[in-house]
């Protein structure tokens, strides 16, 4: 899929709402193909207590359900249409689904595209390893 066309499903799926006065939802989506071309899409959710999930790891749970672990690319958006790369705890979240995902396309402002491997070039599985 051209990555325009994968923005443009995440910039879709954004839905901002609050919840209550305690919490939101939907102000960050984002959307990943899966090697075998699939598109799944989803919202991030924050909550009080720093509870809630980013967008990326909505998206993951999504595709999990199809029994797919492998993302050929994942783009996330906030709305506005501000790219975000994604935080250190969803590199690695995208990394253990799958060690092949560091060669997933991550698409960052610009729709530039870098690997997994480069936003992450130490993962905490490697260090396990060498603890073990
Ligand atoms: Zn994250």
């Amino acid at each position: 899929m051209e990555n325009r066309e994968l923005f443009n499903i995440a910039l879709k799926t954004i839905n901002h709402k609050f919840i209550e006065d305690y919490g939101e939802f939907g102000q960050v989506a984002c959307a990943l193909e899966t090697e075998s071309g699939k598109i799944y899409s989803g919202i991030n959710l924050d909550l009080s207590c720093s509870l809630g999930m980013c967008a990326e790891q909505a998206t993951i749970l999504e595709m999990l359900k199809s029994g797919e672990t492998k993302i050929k690319k994942l783009i996330a958006v906030h709305e506005g249409g501000i790219i975000y790369p994604p935080c250190g705890r969803c590199r690695e979240f995208i990394y253990q689904i799958n060690k092949e995902n560091l060669n997933t396309i991550i698409l960052l402002e610009g729709l530039k595209e870098v690997k997994l491997s480069e936003l992450l070039p130490s993962t905490w599985m490697e260090y396990r390893k060498i603890e073990d």
